[in-house]
């Protein structure tokens, strides 16, 4: 069978199996019209049938998670973990609470960390989970009760050298406290190293918290390089104003750039004189409120609550909110503004239509399983540091995340260039990058 055939048959079997499941589909079909060139030169992987057994994830946890509410009423949501990829390490990756989880959306996330994890170079499998809980309007009682509810199930899944859970949307250091306290109280135990994204007073990692936006930012700004170019003086846009993207914001900053927009679900807000982020922080972490709120307390900004803030001229586009936030107009509109790089800090926040008006425009184009490998690789880190009983300052820890971003970097631009799509093919590079250190190793391990 040639590698074109052999591709469409795993990516058919894949909607087949998988009915519904648009973003997992999409993911897959991502992934896969990168390895051509890869298969061509490893026939042993399709006669090995690797990509098969990389589209269907080793196991899939599902299950309730019953909870009761400040009014005394039984909730009940669902929870997920798919642990897909163990080849390099133990399943390494987020949960996500938000309304809109579901096994698509967990598998979507987990196929592409397998890759992610891979690029970081760190030894970490893949894996995600999360639960259709929204931790909006929630007080902290209710976030914990769900928390420990969800734990109540997990935790009989999960390990230091099984299956390290850490945070994504609507997950931060709250929510891994009130899940580490729970793991801890079945177990007896106190395994620092089953979860990452802890506080640093009790095993978390100097520099966790900042690590995916600052990471997105230093991927960016290797990027610009190789076009002579820099942050400095430069006009950027970062969707979103969660945890990834408060922290590109100030890390564009310490760099010299100005970000002049950012976003929430409810809206966006444009700031010229450059988004005050720690203004920003106390409205979104500590206080939950809408960006609305940014706008009324500084005078420079406006908040717009309808339109899109990709329609804000700028030099570089930093998405941090959600997936396939980027649509086909947006590109347009960003690339008619003069955009010079796109670098995604979010999990596939462009739609492919996007991706291919960027492609053919030549803007360079940062795919997120390169760009936003900070947070993982940092994980990896703190699972180093809790192995060691050991803590390291904030300075050594992100000199160590700003090298493994030059490494992915190079290792993009150095794969992409070997398998004929030229260096600046980020994409194929990640793809391809990724793809090779766990076909290697799923091939070394047997037909397991
Ligand atoms: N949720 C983050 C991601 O998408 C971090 C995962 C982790 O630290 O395990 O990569």
């Amino acid at each position: 069978m040639d590698v074109s055939t052999h591709i469409e048959a795993v990516q058919a079997e894949v909607r087949r199996r998988n009915p519904g499941e648009a973003e997992f589909h999409q993911a897959v079909t991502e992934v896969l019209s990168s390895l051509g060139p890869a298969l061509v030169r490893h026939p042993e992987y399709v006669r090995g049938a690797v990509v098969d057994r990389l589209c269907e994830p080793e196991r899939q946890v599902v299950f309730r998670v019953p909870w009761v509410d400040d009014e005394g009423a039984v909730r009940v949501n669902r929870g997920f973990r798919i642990e897909f990829n163990s080849a390099l390490g133990p399943y390494k990756g987020g949960l996500r609470f938000h309304p809109s989880v579901n096994l698509g959306i967990v598998k979507f996330l987990g196929f592409e960390q397998i890759f992610k994890n891979a690029l970081t170079g760190m030894g970490i499998g893949g894996g995600k989970g999360g639960s259709d809980f929204d931790p909006r309007g929630r007080s902290d009682a209710e976030v914990m009760r769900f928390c420990q509810s969800f734990m109540t199930e997990l935790y009989r899944h999960i390990g230091e050298r099984t299956d390290v859970p850490a945070g994504d949307i609507g997950v931060g250091g709250r929510e891994i406290g009130y899940l580490f306290g729970q793991y801890k109280r079945l177990t007896n135990r106190f395994d620092a190293g089953v979860l990452t994204g802890k506080p640093v007073a009790w095993g978390g990692s100097h520099a966790r918290t900042e690590a995916t936006g600052y990471g997105a930012v230093f991927f960016a700004e290797e990027m610009l390089a190789t076009r002579g170019a820099s942050f400095d003086g430069r006009r950027v846009v970062v969707s979103g104003s969660g945890n990834v993207a408060l922290y590109a914001i100030e890390k564009v900053h310490a760099l010299g750039g100005r970000v002049v927009a950012c976003s929430d679900s409810s809206g966006y807000v444009v700031d010229e004189d450059g988004i005050d982020v720690e203004l920003l922080k106390e409205i979104k972490e500590v206080r939950r409120e809408r960006l609305s709120v940014y706008a009324e307390a500084r005078p420079t900004a406006r908040f717009s609550a309808r339109g899109t803030l990709y329609d804000v001229p700028c030099d570089v586009a930093l998405p941090c909110a959600t997936q396939n936030e980027i649509r086909r107009e947006d590109a347009v509109a960003l690339t008619k503004n003069g955009v010079l790089a796109v670098v995604e800090g979010a999990n596939m926040p462009s739609t492919p239509e996007a991706v291919e008006v960027f492609r053919e425009a030549g803007i360079l184009f940062g795919p997120g399983k390169a760009a936003n490998a900070g947070g993982v690789a940092t994980s990896a880190l703190e699972m180093q540091q809790n192995a060691a009983r050991d803590r390291w300052t904030f300075d050594q820890t992100e000199a160590r995340l700003a090298a493994v971003m030059r490494d992915v970097h190079a290792e993009c631009r150095r794969t992409a260039e070997e398998y004929g799509g030229g260096a600046d093919d980020y994409v194929l590079g990640a793809n391809i990058a990724g793809f090779l250190r766990v076909a290697d190793a799923m091939q070394a391990q047997g037909i397991v």
